[in-house]
C-alpha cells in the first residue's frame, strides 16, 4: 500500500536543532509516523521530549564545533542500535549591515550552517556504509539557497553551499542507497525569524509576497520531512524542496 511507504516504523533519526521551531516539529513528526528520534541539541529539548514520549531521546551537544560528532554518533548506538535517518536543522543567522560584518559573524554562521553539517553528514553516512543499510539525510536550506536576501552574507553563503553540497553528497553516495536532499522553508514564524517579524516594514513587505498569504509553520514542514525520510522517496536525489507558500514562484 502506498501510505505504508511513508512510514517509519523501525527507523531511527538524528535531527538536530530539537528543542524548538522546525526542528521540534520534525522530532514530532517522525515520532508519530513511527521512528525513535535522537534529538541533538545545547540547551535541552524537555519541551520536545514531552511532545514525543518515550521514542526520543536528547543529546546535548553544541553544533559550533565539529569535536561533539563522534559522541552524537556513540550516543545515538548505544541508544538506539543503528542510524537510518540524519536530519540537518540546527542553524544560526546573523543580520547586519554586509560594510559592517564582523569575522566572528562570518565564522560563527558558517560553522553551525556548514561545516558542522558537512562533518556530522559524512560521519553518519560512513555509519549507513558499515550497516550495508542505505539512509536518507536531509539538509534544512533556504530561500537564501536560491536568492540574495539582505543584510546576511554569511547565512546567505552557508544556505547556498548546503545546496551545493547536498548534490555532490547525492552524486557520490546514490550507489550505496543513500539519498541526500533538502528542504527550503519559506518564511516561517519561529525564533530564526523573530527580529524579522518584529520589523513592521520588512514584515509587511514579506508577507505581500506570499502568494499563500501568511508564514509558514512547523507543521508546514512536516510532511516533506517524513517524505524525504521514508522509502516513498528511495528515488529522489540531491534535490532541494521548496515549502514556501509560493515565495520562490513568484
Ligand atoms: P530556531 O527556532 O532558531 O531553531 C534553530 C535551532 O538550531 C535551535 O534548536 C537552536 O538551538 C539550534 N542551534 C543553533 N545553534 C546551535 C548550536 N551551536 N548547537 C546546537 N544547536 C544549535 O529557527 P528555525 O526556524 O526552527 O530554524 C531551523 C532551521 O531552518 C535552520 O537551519 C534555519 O536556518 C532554517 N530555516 C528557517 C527559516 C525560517 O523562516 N524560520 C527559513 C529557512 C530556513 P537554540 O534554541 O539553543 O538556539
Amino acid at each position: 500500500m502506498i501510505l505504508d511507504k511513508f512510514s517509519l516504523k523501525g527507523k531511527v533519526a538524528i535531527v538536530t536543532g530539537s528543542n524548538t521551531g522546525l526542528g521540534q516539529g520534525i522530532c514530532k513528526a517522525y515520532v508519530e509516523a513511527g521512528a525513535k528520534v535522537v534529538g541533538v541539541s545545547r540547551r535541552p529539548s524537555d519541551e520536545t521530549a514531552k511532545l514525543c514520549g518515550k521514542d526520543f531521546y536528547n543529546v546535548i551537544a553544541d553544533l559550533s564545533t565539529v569535536d561533539v560528532i563522534p559522541n552524537v554518533i556513540d550516543e545515538t548506538l548505544k541508544k538506539f542500535g543503528k542510524i537510518d535517518i540524519l536530519v540537518n536543522n540546527a542553524g544560526i543567522i546573523k543580520r547586519q549591515d554586509s560594510i559592517e560584518f564582523s569575522e566572528e559573524e562570518w565564522d560563527s554562521v558558517l560553522n553551525v550552517n556548514l561545516k558542522t553539517v558537512f562533518f556530522l553528514t559524512q560521519a553518519v553516512a560512513k555509519q549507513f556504509i558499515k550497516q550495508n543499510s542505505g539512509g536518507k539525510i536531509i539538509n534544512i536550506a533556504s530561500m537564501l539557497s536560491y536568492q540574495g536576501g539582505i543584510r546576511v552574507p554569511s547565512y546567505t553563503a552557508s544556505k547556498s553551499a548546503i545546496k551545493g553540497v547536498t548534490m555532490t553528497l547525492s552524486n557520490e553516495w546514490a550507489k550505496y542507497g543513500i539519498n541526500v536532499n533538502g528542504i527550503a522553508p519559506g518564511y516561517m514564524a519561529t525564533n530564526n525569524t523573530q527580529n524579522l517579524r518584529q520589523d513592521e516594514e520588512r514584515s509587511a513587505d514579506i508577507l505581500a509576497r506570499i502568494p499563500a498569504g501568511r508564514w509558514g509553520t512547523p507543521e508546514d514542514l512536516q510532511g516533506a520531512a517524513v517524505f524525504l525520510a521514508s522509502e516513498a522517496s528511495d528515488y529522489v536525489n540531491g534535490f532541494t524542496l521548496a515549502v514556501d507558500g509560493g515565495w520562490l514562484g513568484r
